[in-house]
């Protein structure tokens, strides 16, 4: 019988339960009971849905209060001395940890005043996990039993589960050293750290445990030659006759290029993701030994589509067919744990379109039903994969999938569309004539704080309470006082503060055909903080524009420049849940088509500084270096060169970025007249050097938008100072980091003004 298997669901809550009882937690309004007592409903939840549902292999230990990786930080005992000093109850160290602590001292404890670890993006998702981080006095042991308590826990309910948890050498390549222990490569901690992982291995079996899932996601990416062969040492170390057998299991990718590092270990089976690489198949065989299991990755973790019935059961039987029926398990691709828990709580969403769809309690039954297919036959499913079909077929001859007038256009792109009319040099030039822009200029990079009033008018908008011209007087309202402040304040190219925009990828996607919204289609990003992307489910187009009426306004308001704002298609695209029916390329595309119009709409209507933004074109680089890496490299730069290439040279083109890691090649394919990129946590000169051949204008981020804390002219002056000793006075501009939409009033004036008195006195010094 081929089993099915999931390897792990969402925790959040149908309801956002998980989020709701943390954050009341913090804020000293729940108990910790009652925080655990949630904790232990959402688990038997979960466990009973996926029994029902009929999965033979269940998750535990999928749990977390937070993130996974903290959990094994805690359990490790992997707690820099600046936590552990005040010898808090484990969860609140574990929440210091995770989000920092700061409280005032009370008669029975001291103050407590501790900033997180950091935290990273889970590989090339939107989930970030917590960073271990090995300061010197690293000594593992085993600090709690989590996995184990779980285990029982389920057990007590009558469910056998298997046990979740991240290997050894993942655990170390996705940690970093501590700032008092820089010269050590975590991976030579492997010899310590084994032990622990023995005992914690043994405990699970003396608990019951005949199986555990320890997940190795880093054999996806580029290794170091150390990195390889420590599967070798960590697996041979663990597998003892006290350990339970193990599945090896990755996800997000290829694990081709490592396949020698894992052949041959003394694990029961190994578990790719399918979905991502179907063609690494045969060279996953390749490698098992007779007794070693494949566990199939076949349902896709991370995205919202259903699965088609007849390709996986092809594709599962093609498997069959090398190894044999049982050696298969039918699988999650990854864990479930980034899309939304339940379809059935999305009420608003068309019939046609939600047919389409299968969230995570959907995926559940999706494997049941395909491992039941391979092993009893297609007969015994046969009115689940009619259906399957049904649904499959009526999404690929929509209309909503096929506009024949979106196909057309982006047949029709021709290279020259994404070719700005004249070189750099010349549009300058025009730009100089043509807009008033003095050297060092001040700007910012779009947001100002959202306050408390847009989003209560936004709210009423919304539910229909107050009418779209009392909505639209609140905004041009805002957008007066915003652009009234920058001008006292002496800033010289003005943004209209985006008043109007919820999140910068759903305000787009709601002006778009082809988008879909849930209503509760909640991802955790974060501890307690959720997303709810945006679906892309049909071809993309503009029926309208979509930032034109506020820019107008804002531009007719004022002498000074006015900065449109816009997201850009690789920000659409990767923060949404894409479409799997067509390329990520041909989607960018489609993107770009509707924002160009959007572009050249704002430069028709005398905006003539246009800001595209694309935070998210870094985190969409394949995970792997070569070939992928470069062609999304290819397309990604090309779409944002097609969106911003039809206007005239003396229309200024800007771009932003939120962070600085990276590859100052890609930023200047990007050929925008302006950038601005997050920098201010830059504090090792060397690192300023990095864009310093950037051929167009740029601007360093000058402060912090993440803290409310102020820096004085003086600072400003010293480091606009750090960065001329590189660059050209001619190319600098003088802005934040990034939005200032999560600031408050106050601190933004005063950031600002000094800012901008720094820029003053640098002008000053420069004419005289
Ligand atoms: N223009 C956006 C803002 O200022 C940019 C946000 C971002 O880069 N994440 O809010
Ligand atoms: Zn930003």
């Amino acid at each position: 019988m081929v089993q099915s298997a999931v390897l792990g669901f969402p925790r959040i809550g149908a309801q956002r339960e998980l989020k709701k009882v943390t954050e009341a937690y913090w804020a000293g309004k729940s108990s910790v009971e009652e925080l655990f007592k949630v904790g232990k409903e959402l688990r038997e939840k979960n466990w009973k849905l996926q029994k029902e549902a009929g999965v033979d292999i269940i998750p535990s230990n999928d749990f977390s209060f937070y993130d996974q990786i903290l959990d094994l930080s805690l359990l490790f005992n992997v707690v820099p001395e600046r936590y552990s000093k005040y010898n808090l109850p484990a969860i609140d160290t574990f929440f210091a940890m995770g989000r920092g602590l700061q409280r005032p001292a009370t008669d029975s404890s001291p103050a407590v005043d501790v900033t997180a670890l950091e935290m990273v993006k889970w590989f090339d998702s939107n989930y970030h996990y917590v960073r271990p981080t090995f300061s010197k006095g690293v000594e593992f042991k085993l600090n709690g039993s989590k996995p184990i308590d779980e285990f029982l826990e389920a057990k007590a309910l009558g469910i056998h589960t298997r046990p979740v948890i991240v290997g050894p050498v993942s655990y170390l390549f996705l940690g970093k050293a501590d700032k008092d222990n820089l010269e050590l490569e975590p991976i030579t901690l492997l010899e310590k750290l084994l032990p622990v992982y023995a005992e914690l291995l043994a405990k699970l079996k003396e608990a019951g445990a005949d199986t555990v899932q320890i997940d190795e996601p880093v054999l996806v990416l580029d290794l170091p030659a150390e990195v390889q062969a420590a599967y070798k040492t960590a697996y041979e170390y663990l597998a003892t006759a006290a350990a339970p057998k193990l599945i090896l299991t990755t996800y997000f990718g290829d694990i081709r290029p490592n396949l020698a590092a894992i052949t041959g270990l003394p694990v029961a089976g190994v578990h790719a993701d399918f979905v991502r690489v179907p063609e690494q198949l045969d060279d996953v065989v390749s490698i098992l030994a007779p007794e070693q299991t494949l566990s199939v990755g076949i349902v896709n973790g991370r995205n919202i589509w259903k699965t088609d019935f007849a390709k996986a059961i092809e594709f599962v039987n093609s498997a069959i067919a090398k190894v044999g029926a049982e050696r298969v398990i039918v699988a999650t691709s990854s864990s479930l744990l980034h899309t939304p828990v339940t379809l059935a709580s999305e009420k608003k969403i068309s019939s046609e379109i939600k047919d389409w769809f299968a969230f995570a309690t959907e995926k559940v039954t999706e494997v049941v039903i395909i491992a039941k297919a391979v092993t009893v036959g297609v007969e015994s499913v046969a009115d689940e994969l009619a259906a399957n079909a049904k649904s499959i077929a009526a999404r690929g001859s929509s209309s909503i999938t096929n506009d024949t007038a979106v196909r057309e256009r982006v047949s029709g792109i021709t290279p020259e569309m994404a070719k700005r009319k004249s070189p750099f040099a010349d549009r300058l030039a025009a730009q100089k004539k043509h807009l008033d822009i003095p050297l060092f200029p001040t700007t910012t990079i779009g947001s100002f704080p959202q306050t408390k009033d847009i989003r209560v008018f936004r709210n009423k908008f919304t539910k229909g309470e107050i009418s779209a011209e009392e909505y639209e007087k609140f905004i041009e309202k805002e957008i007066e006082m915003v652009v009234k402040f920058q001008e006292e304040v002496g800033l010289d190219v003005l943004v209209h503060g985006e008043p109007e925009r919820n999140d910068m990828v759903q305000y787009f996607g709601e002006k778009l055909n082809g988008y879909v919204f849930t209503s509760n289609g909640w991802v955790q990003s974060y501890g307690s903080r959720y997303v709810r992307p945006p679906i892309i489910a049909g071809d993309v187009s503009r029926p309208a524009p979509m930032t034109v009426k506020e820019s107008k306004f804002a531009q007719s308001i004022t002498k000074k420049p006015m900065k449109g704002m816009l997201s850009g298609p690789i920000t659409c695209l990767r923060w949404s849940f894409p479409r799997d029916d067509i390329s990520a390329q041909m989607q960018a595309e489609q993107l770009a088509l509707a924002l160009r119009d959007e572009v050249n709409d704002l430069e028709a209507a005398g905006v003539y500084v246009i800001q595209v933004d694309e935070p998210a074109i870094r985190e969409g680089l394949p995970l792997r270096a070569g070939a992928e890496r470069d062609d999304y490299v290819k397309w990604a730069v090309e779409s944002f060169r097609l969106a911003t290439s039809g206007v005239e040279d003396g229309t200024q083109i800007h771009s932003h970025f939120c962070y600085s890691d990276l590859d100052p090649n890609h930023i200047k394919a990007l050929d925008a007249d302006v950038v601005s990129i997050e920098f201010s946590k830059k504090d090792d000169p060397k690192y300023i050097q990095e864009f310093s051949e950037y051929p167009n204008h740029i601007g360093l981020g000058l402060f912090d938008i993440h803290s409310p804390r102020v820096p004085p002219k003086e600072e400003f002056v010293a480091r606009i100072n750090d960065i001329l000793s590189v660059y050209p006075k001619e190319n600098l501009w003088i802005n934040p980091d990034c939005g200032l939409k999560t600031r408050g009033w106050a601190e933004t004036k005063a950031s600002l003004q000094n800012m901008v008195d720094a820029a003053k006195e640098f002008r000053a010094s420069v004419s005289v």
